[in-house]
């Protein structure tokens, strides 16, 4: 089987879905796998480094693509790309399905099977192949990075003869993988950091990495089987706004990380509480790049508002820590095209049945299998 790993095109993205070490996972398990020049040029990866791992290396993109039995990369490929692929050809990437009807009928149409990193299942099984967490897990921790470095004061408490400087107070809101990363992070600086969650078992989660957790009670909040939140009524979110919004005011950072499967994110922070906060206060929206928690936030920029307070809402924060997080990317990818590695036929398995391919297998054999998305 040859495996291809094409090169980014967008340019925000840094990262590579293969690393050296997972093309030597994957050559060991007798996979063929070809990489474009420059696949890790962003991620400190030279060709000389695949090619020592016992890939090969291509200018020859088109005609890779077109050769491939399977296709790794990290963002989703254009329509132009997918007709460039062989029928009966798998791909691997993120694909944001909800989203894009167009780009799924044309996987069908190409008969690619055609395989989603976001509809990985949450089991524990799939934890090793979920690169959904991986990720969020570094955008988390680069969150409080970047906010530690747009602030004019430091994180933690000093006592010095010249006076005491206070810890930063930090409000965590969302407290899923990136929501617990951020609130570590910001704690091993020292910061006083608060979070808030509709899911009670994430609070306490907050709570045991020492955070103060923010209880509101909004009745019944109860998540789906996957252990993802549901999308709050219009009444519950208007009282988390207004019961938040005293501890928002108070913070010298926001990091809000909240989402909801398959949704547009919800709007958490309005413009009166951004406009309550102090002058050089932070916020930093992770999920800004969907749409954003804050209102006024601009996905992909950097602003800052008429009363000083600094929104961050740039793009794809785990490509900061762009050689960390290709590392856990490509293990995603090695460890999915391990687990249904055929050793006979030294092939990657398709089988729809299969509970883990079952959940984000979307397209095969020249039609949408997936429940979500059929009709
Ligand atoms: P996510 O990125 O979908 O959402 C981030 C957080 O936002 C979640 O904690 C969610 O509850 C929260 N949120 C939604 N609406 C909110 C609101 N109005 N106010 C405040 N917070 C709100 O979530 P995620 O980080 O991908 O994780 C979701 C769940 O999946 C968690 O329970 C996590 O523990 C679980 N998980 C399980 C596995 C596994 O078993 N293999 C792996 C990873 C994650």
């Amino acid at each position: 089987m040859k495996i291809f790993a094409p090169k980014e095109t967008d340019p925000v993205e840094t990262r590579a879905s293969l690393d050296p070490a997972a093309v030597k996972k994957l050559v060991g398990l007798g996979a063929v796998v070809v990489v474009e020049s420059g696949l890790g040029e962003r991620c400190d990866h030279p060709d000389a480094a695949y090619t020592a791992a016992g890939a090969t290396v291509t200018t020859d993109r088109v005609g890779a693509l077109g050769s491939a039995d399977l296709v790794t990369r990290v963002r989703k490929p254009s329509l132009d790309e997918i007709g460039q692929l062989k029928a009966g050809a798998i791909h691997i990437s993120f694909l944001d399905p909800f989203n894009e009807k167009d780009l799924i009928t044309k996987f069908a149409g190409q008969k690619v099977s055609a395989i989603s990193l976001e509809m990985i299942p949450r089991t524990t099984l799939a934890q090793k192949m979920d690169a959904i967490s991986s990720q969020a897990n570094l955008a988390g921790y680069v969150s409080v990075i970047v906010a530690a470095n747009r602030m004019n004061t430091i994180f933690p408490m000093m006592m010095t003869p010249a006076g005491t400087i206070s810890p930063a107070k930090v409000f965590v809101l969302g407290i899923g993988v990136a929501g617990l990363q951020a609130i570590a992070t910001a704690k091993r600086l020292g910061a006083r950091v608060t979070a808030f969650d509709v899911r009670p078992e994430a609070l306490e989660q907050a709570e045991s990495l020492g955070a103060k957790a923010l209880r509101i009670d909004l009745g019944d909040t109860s998540g789906t089987d996957q252990g993802y939140a549901k999308e709050l009524t219009p009444e519950q979110l208007e009282k988390q706004i207004q019961a938040q919004a005293k501890v928002c005011a108070q913070s010298d950072v926001v990091i809000t990380t909240a989402k909801v499967f398959g949704r547009k994110p919800p709007i958490l922070i309005k413009k009166d509480v951004v406009e309550s906060m102090q002058y050089g206060s932070v916020i930093v929206d992770l999920a800004a790049e969907t749409g954003g928690n804050v209102e006024g936030i601009v996905p992909g920029e950097e602003t800052v508002t008429a009363n000083g307070v600094k929104l961050i809402g740039l793009a794809n924060f785990e490509g900061r820590v762009s050689k960390h997080a290709s590392q856990v990317l490509a293990a995603n990818f090695a460890n999915m095209i391990e687990h249904f590695w055929d050793k006979e036929a030294k092939t990657f398995k398709i089988n729809p049945a299969d509970e883990i391919q079952k959940g984000c297998l979307i397209t095969h054999d020249g039609a949408i299998v997936h429940e979500r998305f059929k009709g």
